[in-house]
C-alpha cells in the first residue's frame, strides 16, 4: 500500500509533518523519537482519561501536538480525519487497519507505518540483527529463553519489542548490542513491511484477533511475514504444518534454510526430543548422520514439577535461532537452566485444603488455555472475558473429561457456557453475572466450594482480560490475592 517512501535516513525526518496514531507503550515512544529527530509530530489519540492526559503533557513539553478525544473505540482508531499536511502516519500496533485515518492516509497517498517499521528504518549502521518470534502462543516464554541462550553465550542482547520494550527506544540507545531477541505480534507485523530478520520463527498457528485481522487467511499472512528476507534459518513447527507453508510462501535470501522443531524425533534439518535430550541435527557438519546434544528435558522443569509440552517446544525454537546464530550447544543448555518463566504463566499460587490454584491468567485465547488444560487431570476451570471472535467447541470438547466443575465470568461467558452444554453438560458450571472488581473473589470462593482434594483450580481464561480488568497481569494479581484470602481464611 505504500505508495512512496518519504523518509530514507534518520535525517529526513527532520521538519516532516508526521501523525503518530495512538498514544500508549509504543505510541509514546515513537512521538517521543520523532520529536528528537526534529520532525513536526501530530498525536491522534482516541482516549482522553487522565493517563492520556499526563501522556500528553510529557509530549508537549518536547514540541508535540496531541488531539486527545476525537473519537469513540481506543481499539479501532479515531474517526478524526488526517491532520492537515501529513506526509507519514506511524501507528500504534493495536489500531484496526480499517480505521479511518488509515483510510483517509491511503486515499490521500500517504505511507503507514507501524513502530517496529520506525523502528528499523531508524536502525543505524551496522546494527545488531534481529532474530524474531512470534506466534499465536509462546512468544514471551521464547523470547526470554532465546535472551538467555543468547547471554549464556557471551553476547550483549536483549529481550524487546511487543514483550514490553519499544522498540524505538533500543535502536536508538546507545547499548552496543550484538544481536536482539526480537517478539513481534501479529498487528506489528501487518505494520512492518521492510523488516528484514537474520531468522525468524514461527512458533504456532491458531485463530486469535481474527476480529482485528479480518481473517484467518490474514491474520496467517501477517505472521509469514516474519520470513520475509530472513537470511540464516526460517524456524517452523513440524507438528504445525500452517507455520511450515509459510516458510514455503516467504521470499527469503539466498541460501536461507528451513528448520523445523519436534517433540519427537528430529529428521535432518531439524531440533528435537531423543530419550529425554533435546538434539540438534540442523546446525552440525552432518546432519544426515550427526546429532548434537544440546540439554536435557529435566533442564526445563520448574522447581517443583516437570516442563509441560509446550515449554519443551518453546525451548527447541529458541535453540534453532540461537543455534542458527551460531551459538555452541553449551550455551543452550546453561541458558535454558538460567531460564525463569514469567509470573501468571502457569504459575503455582499455593495449595490450600488439598486443591493446587494455578494462574495462567497469560492464557487469553483457545490454543493456550489447550495447552495448560492438557496438564492436569481434574481441573475446576476459571474462564471468561472478551472471546474476540473465538468459538469454544473444540476446547471444550477436549478438555470435557478432567473438568471438576467451572466458573464463568466476564462480557463473553455465555459462549463457554453454550459449549459446555453441549459437550460436557454434566459440568457443574457457576456463572457469574458481574464484572465488578469483587468478581475473582467470588469466583475463587465458587471454584473452591466444586474442588475436591488433589484437583486443580486452574485460571486459563481463553479469553482477553479487557472487559474486567486492565490487563491480563491484574486478572491474574486479583486471581493470587483472592487464593491469598482463602488461604488466610484457613489459619
Ligand atoms: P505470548 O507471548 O505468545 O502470549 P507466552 O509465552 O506469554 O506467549 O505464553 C502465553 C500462554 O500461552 C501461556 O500462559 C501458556 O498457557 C500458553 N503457551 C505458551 N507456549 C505455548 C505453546 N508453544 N503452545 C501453546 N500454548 C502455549
Amino acid at each position: 500500500m505504500t505508495t512512496y517512501d518519504p523518509i530514507r535516513t534518520p535525517a529526513e525526518f527532520a521538519g516532516r509533518r508526521i501523525t503518530v496514531a495512538g498514544l500508549g507503550v509504543s505510541g509514546v515512544p515513537a512521538a517521543r523519537a520523532l520529536a528528537g529527530l526534529g520532525a513536526r509530530v501530530t498525536v491522534v489519540n482516541s482516549g482522553d482519561g487522565e493517563r492520556e492526559r499526563a501522556q500528553a503533557a510529557e509530549l508537549e513539553a518536547l514540541g508535540v501536538t496531541v488531539r486527545l478525544g476525537n473519537g469513540t473505540a481506543s481499539d479501532s482508531g479515531s474517526a478524526a480525519g488526517l491532520p492537515e499536511g501529513t506526509e507519514l502516519v506511524v501507528t500504534t500496533p493495536g489500531w484496526k487497519p480499517t480505521s479511518p485515518l488509515f483510510l483517509a492516509a491511503e486515499q490521500a497517498g500517504v505511507p503507514v507505518w507501524g513502530d517496529v517499521e520506525l523502528a528499523w528504518r531508524l536502525r543505524g549502521p551496522g546494527a545488531a540483527p534481529w532474530l524474531a518470534v512470534t506466534g499465536t502462543n509462546g512468544k514471551t516464554t521464547t523470547v526470554r529463553m532465546l535472551a538467555s541462550i543468547l547471554e549464556a553465550a557471551g553476547l550483549r542482547t536483549a529481550a524487546v519489542g511487543n514483550i514490553g520494550v519499544p522498540l524505538v527506544d533500543v535502536v536508538l540507545s546507545d547499548e552496543p548490542y550484538d544481536v536482539l531477541a526480537v517478539e513481534l505480534s501479529s498487528y506489528q507485523l501487518h505494520w512492518a513491511p521492510s523488516v528484514r530478520a537474520h531468522s525468524a520463527a514461527v512458533l504456532n498457528l491458531a485463530p486469535d484477533h481474527l476480529d482485528w485481522h479480518g481473517s484467518m487467511a490474514a491474520y496467517a499472512a501477517d505472521k509469514g511475514r516474519i520470513y520475509e528476507g530472513n537470511t540464516v534459518a526460517c524456524v517452523y513447527n513440524v507438528a504445525d504444518p500452517a507455520t511450515e507453508d509459510l516458510v514455503r510462501e516467504a521470499d527469503v535470501e539466498e541460501g536461507c534454510r528451513a528448520i523445523g522443531f519436534t517433540l519427537g524425533t528430529p529428521g535432518p534439518s531439524q531440533l528435537g526430543v531423543v530419550d529425554g535430550i533435546l538434539v540438534d541435527r540442523a546446525f552440525v557438519e552432518n546432519r544426515h548422520q550427526q546429532a548434537q546434544e544440546l540439554a536435557e528435558v529435566a533442564d526445563l522443569a520448574p522447581p517443583s514439577g516437570t516442563a509441560a509440552p509446550h515449554n519443551i517446544a518453546n525451548a527447541l525454537a529458541a535453540a534453532a535461532l540461537a543455534r542458527a546464530f551460531g551459538v555452541p550447544a553449551s550455551a543452550v543448555r546453561d541458558g535454558l537452566r538460567a531460564f525463569r518463566p514469567d509470573a501468571h504463566r502457569i504459575q503455582h499460587i499455593a495449595e490450600v485444603g488439598g486443591v493446587t490454584y494455578i494462574d495462567d491468567s497469560k492464557a487469553t485465547n483457545t490454543h493456550a488455555a489447550e495447552a495448560s488444560l492438557a496438564a492436569y487431570e481434574r481441573i475446576v476451570w476459571i474462564a471468561g472475558g472478551l472471546a474476540k471472535g473465538a468459538t469454544f467447541d473444540d476446547l471444550v470438547r477436549g478438555a470435557a473429561d478432567r473438568l471438576r466443575g467451572v466458573v464463568l465470568i466476564g462480557a463473553d461467558r455465555a459462549l463457554i457456557r453454550e459449549a459446555l452444554a453441549r459437550h460436557a453438560p454434566d459440568v457443574p458450571v457457576a456463572d457469574l453475572d458481574r464484572t465488578d472488581t469483587g468478581a475473582m473473589s467470588q469466583a475463587v470462593r465458587e471454584a473452591t466450594r466444586l474442588a475436591e482434594p488433589g484437583d486443580t483450580v486452574l485460571l486459563a481464561p481463553a479469553c482477553a482480560s479487557m472487559d474486567m480488568f486492565v490487563n491480563y497481569n491484574k486478572r491474574g494479581d486479583a486471581f493470587a490475592a483472592a487464593v491469598t484470602a482463602l488461604t488466610a481464611q484457613d489459619h
